[in-house]
């Protein structure tokens, strides 16, 4: 089933496949992942964890600033990977954890870097390289595996434990059915 977004943000195009297995969306620039995270940021409810997996430039950071964007981040905070800490935390109508977890050596780290207070703020968490975190990732999350499926084309494959309705009305409402 093949979609696009209706009224002002009809140029940008994004295909749709819902159903049980979860829900697949595919972004054609770095503007659509930013606008599909501005979605999930302006629909996130307080406690929402996102585990992004996929690889280097498959577009996690910039699904990030999107969602920061939608969470009202100000824009003089530029959401960039935290590089020295693993976790950056942005004000917004709520707050918004971004960590990264590619400098991590085992999932047994985390224990001493606060991650079970993050899993459990009533914040906003994207983790990024969330497949580091092992055994360690919460049981209610929203999982966005991204996979590069051309020079400006991603696929995510989001799949959902959990209620998180907001934030699922959120990406089917945004479409209509051709
Ligand atoms: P990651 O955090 O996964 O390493 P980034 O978000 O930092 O990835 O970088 C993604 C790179 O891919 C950027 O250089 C961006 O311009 C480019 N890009 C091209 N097409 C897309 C797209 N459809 N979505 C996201 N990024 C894209
Ligand atoms: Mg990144």
């Amino acid at each position: 089933m093949s979609s696009v977004l209706s009224g002002r943000n009809r140029k940008v195009q994004q295909t749709h496949e819902s159903g049980a297995a979860g829900l697949s969306i595919i972004t054609r620039s770095p503007e659509e992942t930013f606008t599909l995270g501005v979605a999930i940021g302006s629909a996130a409810a307080p406690g929402t964890v996102l585990c992004l997996f996929g690889d280097l430039g498959s577009g996690k950071t910039k699904l990030t600033q999107g969602i920061a964007s939608g969470l009202s981040v100000p824009d003089a905070y530029a959401v960039t990977s935290p590089t020295f800490t693993y976790v950056n935390e942005y004000p917004g109508r709520l707050p918004l954890y971004h960590i990264d977890l590619y400098r991590i050596a085992s999932p047994e780290e985390l224990l001493d870097l606060g991650w079970e207070e993050y899993m459990e703020a009533d914040g906003v968490v994207a983790v990024e390289w969330a497949e580091r975190a092992g055994d360690y990732l919460p049981e209610r999350r929203i999982d966005m595996a991204i996979t590069i499926t051309d020079t400006d084309e991603r696929r995510f494959h989001i799949t959902f434990t959990g209620k998180h309705a907001a934030i699922e009305a959120a990406l089917v409402s945004r479409t209509h059915v051709r």
